[in-house]
């Protein structure tokens, strides 16, 4: 168990340190030192990342008859996050250590008491990953020794740190300083960051950055259904930032400050089986993630209990992924019921409702969101892609991309750079195919360091032009990622081979 686990932050760290070696993400203004819950993506996870949201939008949007698409601004009038509820309750619990100036999203900061032989001797905190259960244990059994207390040590029963007793704040050790007495009570921030719209700089001049890119598609439902495009039930799409100030970004991109998320609404009738309806998006959603790489065994269910749902869920099921760093939510289906369409009627004084030509009858219709993050589902995507193997006695790390989010198809390799029909002929075919694709070219170096090169950022196939090609029947070698098997094609067979791959 211990050494999976190690096994798992190398494999966190490699995936770090190849995302920055070959241009998929690096640190917000490195240059400076870095600026912490922000991320920058390069030229390959910039491509990464438009694969990513292009099969979404192609799969939810285009490939459907009841799904339009939407882009809202990212700052909106404050009187949306009121009507919301975000400006009133958009908050995660936080805790400071006042010996380190350092601060906790509390309900990611467990303790427990550390009871031998029926006695309490002290407190232990850690703070949440898949380890920590391992590192409480550690800590209660050191505590122990070091006291010189003899007995037995009983199970730990870890708690988060809102859950804590008053009267134990004070007892819990702070995990910046390993000392109890420093810890605040919790106490609830709100994640909007605030920002100043117009000359004036008085409060009436205050504005959010949308920290969900939902309440958009809410504020323009009612144009929407003007357009008179759409009947129930039907959905809106939308893909794009949103801002949360995380009082702990963590895990690489897992948690950031400046994200993308990919949201969709599903309007359905009040009286429609919203269970149903709720059941048929998390399949969905989980064939979506099978389509672009992630396997399904590393997906998983998270029902939210009733009494931790959100005020305004009725149902919320999270489709988990099992990350190096322990299993996560990926993407959140929550059923709105009526809540925010309802808000917004009473705040704005427009009514919300819809007619509906099959029962003839009007109301405000009920909500099914599926929620998902783009930045994390990348993440998702290269842990599941990133792999290890050994060919012909050499290691090799390998990109296991999903062609179709993988940043580029297919390369382009003339056998030697010095052979001018070569070349030619390479450039031609590489001109050919990156009308239709995103295509690599890469003349120089050894084949075999070039194919490795591919291998680690990915690229499904590689073609090689060699004196066969030039000098008689024109075929090239195709040759496969995963299985480095090499094969000659036409290179009419080829681009078949492509379209039928990648469409
Ligand atoms: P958490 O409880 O982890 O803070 P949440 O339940 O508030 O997240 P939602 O509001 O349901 O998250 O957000 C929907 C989706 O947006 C999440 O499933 C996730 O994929 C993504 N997401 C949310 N917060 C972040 C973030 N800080 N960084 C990256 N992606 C995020």
């Amino acid at each position: 168990m211990a050494k999976a686990q190690v096994s798992q932050n190398n494999q966190m760290d490699a995936i770090v340190a190849l995302c920055k070696r070959r241009g998929f993400i690096f640190q917000s203004s490195e240059i400076y030192g870095g600026y912490n819950g922000f991320f920058d993506f390069g030229p390959l996870g910039v491509e990464l990342k438009k694969n990513i949201k292009d099969a979404w939008w192609q799969d939810m949007v285009h490939r459907r008859d009841d799904i339009e698409g939407l882009d809202s601004s990212i700052i909106m009038s404050p009187k949306i996050w009121v009507a919301s509820g975000h400006v009133g309750g958009f908050s995660d619990p936080m805790v400071d250590c006042k010996a380190s100036k350092m601060r906790y999203r509390a309900d990611q900061l467990f303790f427990s008491p550390v009871v031998v032989n029926g006695e309490t001797i002290g407190y232990v905190s850690v703070l949440e990953d898949g380890e920590m259960e391992a590192a409480a244990q550690a800590a209660a059994e050191k505590m122990k020794r070091k006291q010189g207390v003899q007995g037995e040590l009983a199970p730990l029963e870890l708690k988060d740190y809102t859950e804590a007793d008053p009267t134990q704040y004070e007892l819990i050790p702070s995990p910046a300083t390993g000392e109890p007495g420093s810890l605040t009570p919790p106490r609830d921030f709100n994640l909007m960051f605030e920002t100043k719209v117009g000359a004036l700089s008085d409060s009436t001049a205050v504005a959010y950055l949308r920290p969900e890119t939902a309440q958009g598609i809410f504020a323009n439902y009612k144009n929407i259904v003007d357009t008179g495009r759409v009947k129930i039930p039907f959905g809106i799409a939308q893909i794009g930032k949103a801002f949360r100030n995380e009082i702990t970004p963590r895990n690489f991109i897992f948690r950031s400050r400046e994200f993308e998320q990919m949201e969709m609404e599903y309007f359905i009738a009040p009286d429609a089986d919203w269970q149903s309806a709720h059941r048929e998006w998390i399949d969905w959603c989980k064939n979506w993630l099978v389509s672009v790489g992630l396997p399904e065994e590393m997906l998983g269910e998270d029902v939210h209990p009733q009494e931790k749902l959100s005020h305004y869920s009725r149902g919320t099921t999270d489709i988990t992924f099992q990350f190096p760093f322990g299993e996560q939510e990926l993407w959140g289906i929550a059923c709105r019921g009526n809540f925010d369409l309802t808000q917004h009627q009473e705040h704005s004084g427009k009514s919300m409702e819809i007619f509906d030509e099959a029962t003839k009858s009007k109301y405000i219709p009920h909500v099914v969101e599926p929620s998902l993050g783009v930045d994390r589902v990348l993440l998702a995507i290269l842990t599941a892609a990133y792999t290890e193997d050994e060919i012909g006695g050499e290691k090799r790390s390998l990109m296991k991309f999903n062609p179709r989010v993988a940043p580029y198809k297919i390369a382009v390799l003339p056998l030697l750079k010095n052979k001018p029909e070569l070349v030619e002929r390479a450039r031609k075919l590489y001109d050919k195919l990156q009308r239709k694709f995103n295509v690599f070219w890469d003349a120089s170096g050894a084949i075999g360091r070039r194919y490795r090169r591919m291998d680690e950022i990915g690229t499904p196939w590689c073609v090689t032009i060699d004196f066969d090609t030039v000098e008689k029947d024109g075929t090239v070698t195709l040759r496969d990622r995963d299985t480095t098997e090499q094969k000659r094609v036409t290179e009419e067979e080829l681009l078949a081979f492509l379209e039928e791959q990648l469409f």
